[in-house]
């Protein structure tokens, strides 16, 4: 019979760690007392050693569940005794002393406003001279409140022990031998939530300090009548620092003197419960018959829960089960899987596309600023159309705009442009990774996750620009052009000169749409020009007149506001656009002249071509580089980065923090792990079946 009460205790560990709904509580022993009726000294000499927090205003303030597990000698050693503390993981403390500072840490961990906190510690307690027994120790009632504890500590206390004493609770209740039962509070609580007395048992500490006829007649228990009986005990453990004997020794002796001495005064009532061990052997038969009383109704319990959450776990999962380690680590493949994928935008002919289209651009900056700006550009064009013109007969200005322009182009700073345009590319790509499901629940690991990644990408883009800007460097001294090279550079210009004209012309006909027709915005484009004819006069006037006295002259006859100032801005946007669309088609037409298609000869006649070339080179060679200094070393650090910053860099423990992240993930788990639960604690009932009397429940049919 001993076995079952082992096994229910263990089945009421699980049970608790299932959770704390009463349907699913098997019994306790709770223990109630006022403060100094020698509540701790009992639960002391039951576990026989002192462990409990002791001090002048050291009341218990948390719950503390006691469990108690006897571990029978084996092959006739004697094992160790230990305590653990299960939520703080710290393993075994084979020294009381450190099991009774981590208890009054954990009590003085409740901040003194709050006094007393529902919360319970869990405290097991392995031995070989302990019985199996579960212990709740709870605040001892309050008598007198003291100055410095809250006004309300008295009902806190109250309600704390009430919560704890409903069904189907054992009372323990401690009461002094010296104090008049009536005035018990125990007892007064006990009695109102269990009037008959059925399920508290009375002990009476202190039996040394009143007659022991008196303690005799108290333990009779006429007064008060209990079921379960009172049982006597003197526990007391004073100057026990002193004494080199362990406390059990000390205090059982103290109790052996004691009713030994007043042997013929309790041998006269032999029905009288007296001393320590007969309170351990009384609690273990009352614990056990409770709980076997209530093994039924536990048994339906667990049976329905386990029921329900078979049910849901098919329903919403259909019995698929996962692990924390099983979500990491197909999260990081997933990771991995979504990053290769992404990967294909950054293949060789892509890069060189993106290179060669930010290239366009400076070559269009450069062509604006170094000819369309230049006053003589007309004249290019011109000869550009003159047949007889030999290319070394033209003006060297032309020569040397076009060296001007190669190297305005070539030494741009193409080597960083380019690194960081491919770098912030990468960069993009990994930010919205980490910004996507699921990392959008893993705050932390996306946090690493660009934290690695631009890591790599700083280390990178230093050694791959300085790399790019020396491949690109024979370009900035001499570009040797191919004739197939020219004709491709040739068409490519024309094509992107008539992208560039369509595109303004484009604009052109949003700014006509947007002020009201081309009439309108004619009328506009006249009044602007005039204005502006108006500003140069005005400023040569100026010049005329700076020594004379003569005033301001006065203001032209011109109707002002005629228009609203932001179209007299979009017909300034026009006009340029117009300028622009003007200088493209001259330049389109040198570019198809038979003069440009002749070959490089040509190439002072078009500079278009000639910088279309050049930029095409410089692309091809920054793409290569780039590809083997950032592009390669990336893609072989980045999926290893990830195996040794974010997966082998987690302990078991922040897997399952990892995986929790995940709401959908955590209720999966939590619903998984409820059910293993109680199916373990199912099974441990029904081998039970073979040990108890009682029936099995009748399976439940749905
Ligand atoms: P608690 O406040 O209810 O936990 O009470 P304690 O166990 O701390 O005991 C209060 C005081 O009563 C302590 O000084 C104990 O030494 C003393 N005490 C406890 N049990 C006995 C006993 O059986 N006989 C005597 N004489 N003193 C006891």
């Amino acid at each position: 019979l001993m076995h079952l009460t082992k096994k229910l205790i263990e089945i009421r560990s699980m049970l608790l760690s299932i959770d704390q709904s009463d349907a699913l509580k098997l019994p306790s022993i709770v223990v109630i007392g006022s403060q100094s009726s020698g509540k701790s000294s009992v639960l002391e000499a039951i576990v026989g050693h002192e462990f409990l927090p002791k001090g002048n205003n050291m009341v218990t303030r948390r719950p503390i569940e006691l469990t108690l597990i006897h571990t029978p000698a084996k092959d006739g050693k004697i094992p160790q005794e230990y305590g653990e503390f299960p939520a703080l993981g710290g393993g075994r403390l084979t020294n009381f002393a450190d099991i009774q500072r981590t208890l009054t840490d954990l009590n003085l961990a409740v901040p003194a406003s709050q006094a007393v906190s529902n919360e319970p510690i869990d405290l097991r307690i392995y031995s070989p001279n302990v019985p199996d027994l579960t212990l709740i120790d709870l605040p001892g009632y309050v008598q007198i409140s003291s100055l410095d504890q809250p006004e309300t500590l008295k009902e806190q206390i109250s309600s704390l022990c009430d919560k704890y004493i409903r069904e189907p609770n054992i009372i323990l209740a401690v009461c002094a031998a010296d104090v008049d039962l009536a005035n018990s509070p125990a007892l007064r609580a006990s009695r109102k939530v269990d009037p008959l007395g059925l399920r508290t048992i009375g002990v009476i500490t202190k039996m040394d300090l009143v007659p022991a006829e008196q303690g005799a007649s108290i333990l009779t228990g006429n007064r008060y009548p209990l079921h379960l009986g009172y049982v006597g005990v003197v526990a007391k453990g004073a100057n026990k620092k002193s004494q080199k004997e362990s406390l059990s020794l000390v205090a059982q002796r103290a109790e052996d003197d004691f009713f030994g001495s007043n042997r013929e005064v309790f041998q006269r009532h032999p029905s009288l419960m007296i001393g320590t061990s007969t309170l351990r052997r009384r609690l273990m038969e009352v614990l056990e018959s409770s709980m076997a009383s209530s093994l039924h109704g536990i048994t339906n319990a667990v049976q329905l829960e386990l029921e329900e959450a078979t049910y849901q776990f098919k329903v919403q999962y259909n019995d698929r089960r996962v692990t924390a380690e099983s979500y990491v680590a197909e999260t990081m493949d997933t990771l991995k899987g979504r990053f290769k994928d992404f990967t294909q935008q950054f293949r060789r002919p892509v890069i060189r596309a993106k290179l060669k289209a930010m290239l366009d651009e400076k070559v269009m900056d450069v062509l604006e600023q170094l000819y369309w700006l230049d006053k003589r550009a007309p004249e290019l064009g011109q000869i550009a159309q003159d047949p007889k013109l030999k290319p070394e007969e033209v003006d060297p200005y032309w020569k040397h705009k076009l060296e001007a322009a190669s190297s305005l182009l070539t030494k741009s700073g193409i080597g960083r442009d380019s690194t960081l345009l491919v770098a912030d590319g990468l960069r993009a790509l990994i930010d919205s990774i980490a910004t996507g499901e699921p990392f959008t629940y893993h705050p932390r690991a996306a946090e690493r996750l660009i934290q690695f990644s631009h890591m790599i990408l700083r280390d990178r883009i230093g050694v791959t620009s300085d790399q790019v800007e020396n491949c690109i460097k024979p370009y900035k001294y001499d570009v040797e052009v191919e004739p197939r090279e020219w004709e491709a550079g040739r068409e490519r210009a024309v094509e992107l000169f008539e992208n560039e004209v369509r595109l303004c012309e484009q604009k052109l006909g949003d700014i006509r749409k947007k002020v009201g027709g081309s009439r309108r915005l004619g009328n506009l484009i006249g009044y602007v020009k005039t204005l502006e004819e108006q500003q140069k006069e005005k400023a040569a006037k100026k010049l005329e007149n700076i020594d004379g006295e003569t005033a301001e002259p006065a203001e032209m006859p011109l109707e002002s506001y005629r228009y609203p100032p932001a179209q007299l801005v979009d017909a300034r946007y026009a006009m340029m656009y117009h300028d622009r669309i003007g200088i493209l088609k001259l330049r389109l037409m040198a570019l198809k002249s038979k003069r440009c298609r002749a070959g490089p000869q040509s190439e002072v006649f078009c500079p278009e071509a000639f910088l279309n070339v050049v930029a095409d080179k410089l692309a091809y060679t920054s793409a290569m580089f780039i590809n083997i200094e950032l592009l390669d070393q990336f893609f072989y650090q980045f999926p290893r980065e990830i195996d040794t910053r974010l997966l082998y860099d987690l302990d078991r423990k922040e897997i399952i923090e990892f995986a929790r992240e995940n709401p959908v993930v955590r209720r999966h788990l939590d619903l998984q792990e409820r059910k293993d639960k109680l199916e373990e604690v199912m099974k441990q009932l029904n081998s039970l079946s073979t040990l108890r009397a009682d029936p099995k429940p009748a399976p439940r049919r749905n």
